[in-house]
């Protein structure tokens, strides 16, 4: 398959590799930040970290939309599915996470509610006017990447003059979550997590291009190199990565120059300012509060606005104490850390987002990287 084949070369991608090798200081650890939960699996997939020297670490972060997103965010969808009145329709993924009190939407569909599963957000708009006696809520989550769909959805229900259409909107900003890591006491005050370099979304700079990573590159020292989703593509973004620290420099560069450019692409853009602002603060499972990292609907819009529409308030909750994943998702930890991994955790029997996810870090070790211990 053309532009895939090519970026999958096991030759290719050894020969990377000894040149990895060659050019890494061996007097230094080179610590790499992958943010994305895609290139987690990418890398867990075809073995990269194997295929590396052992002074390259890989560290994953907290680039998996349905991981991150926040159990009170989760248990106000659940609450709104179970409204007699709602359709709920979200992506498939989330359908399993637990949220408190080991709730889901799958179980909460089990129990009656009308919760239904599409691929695209667009699909939501059919579903409204193919029901119109039903108030639809479209769960929208997801980075950059899925925000300008979302964005459509909105303009056409209004197009259409669509009354029973809202979006409960959770949509994220990556730059604003590395900012909030690169600022986090774990990193800047205690040095338990050491992160040198970014390996950077290359779906998320499609939309918003590598301009709004300079900023940071510049003011925290760190490179950051934006990659595309091929094993081949990873390893040379991590030789890009290790000859900029073997050089001192700190610099936005763009592995993934096939699909991304440094404005992106300006008519997405549009459609996002157009229809959403930033909120002051947004809660982010594992990173807290994180200032300017959410979008909300603007007043322009306000009419497809579910958290108006309903008066959705968040309630905090206990995290499960069993659960690893906030720690996962900052970097402080692997999944095999955590105690129930494997055994009372598992993708069938899920305690925690990241083994729910197709994104989620436990998931990727689960599926790629561990085997289960032989009985005794
Ligand atoms: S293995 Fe399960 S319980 Fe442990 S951190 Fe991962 S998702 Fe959470």
């Amino acid at each position: 398959m053309k532009y895939v084949d090519e970026f999958r070369d096991g030759r290719l991608a050894r020969s990377l590799a000894r040149a990895i090798a060659r050019e890494v200081d061996p007097e230094r650890t080179y610590h790499l930040m992958e943010f994305c939960g895609g290139h987690t699996h990418a890398m867990s997939r075809y073995g990269v970290q194997d295929l590396l020297p052992p002074n390259i670490h890989l560290v994953h972060g907290p680039g998996c939309p349905v991981c991150v997103l926040a159990i009170p965010r989760l248990d106000l969808a659940i609450e709104l599915a179970q409204r007699p009145e709602v359709t709920l329709v979200s992506y498939g993924d989330m359908l399993r996470v637990p949220a408190s009190r080991r709730r889901s939407l799958l179980k909460a569909r089990a129990g009656g509610a009308d919760v239904r599963m599409v691929y695209s957000a667009i699909e939501a708009l059919a579903i409204a006017q193919q029901h119109p006696d039903r108030e639809v809520v479209f769960f929208a989550i997801g980075f950059e990447t899925t925000t300008p769909a979302t964005a459509v959805l909105i303009l056409e229900a209004q197009r259409l003059g669509l009354k029973n259409l809202t979006v409960y909107c959770n949509h994220v900003l990556t730059p604003s979550a590395i900012q909030s890591i690169l600022d986090s006491p774990e990193v800047r005050e205690l040095g338990r997590v050491q992160v040198d370099g970014f390996i950077g979304p290359s779906h998320v700079s499609t939309v918003i291009g590598s301009r709004p990573y300079e900023y940071f590159a510049e003011e925290y020292q760190r490179p950051v190199v934006i990659s595309g989703f091929e094993p081949l593509d990873v390893l040379q973004s991590i030789r890009m990565l290790v000859r900029q620290l073997n050089d001192g420099r700190a610099e936005v560069e763009n592995e993934f120059t096939r699909g991304v450019s440094r404005d992106g692409n300006v008519k997405a853009q549009a459609l996002v300012a157009d229809v959403f602002e930033l909120r002051p603060e947004f809660e982010w499972r594992g990173l807290g509060h994180v200032p300017y990292s959410g979008l909300r609907i603007k007043n322009a819009y306000a009419a497809f606005d579910a958290e108006r529409r309903f008066a959705l308030r968040e309630k905090p909750v206990n995290e499960n104490k069993a659960c690893q994943c906030p720690s996962i998702i900052r970097g402080l930890k692997q999944p095999t850390d955590c105690a129930v991994f494997g055994n009372a955790c598992t993708p069938r029997n899920p305690i925690g987002s990241c083994m729910v996810s197709s994104e989620g870090a436990c998931a990727a070790y689960y599926k790629y990287r561990w085997r289960k211990p032989e009985a005794a």
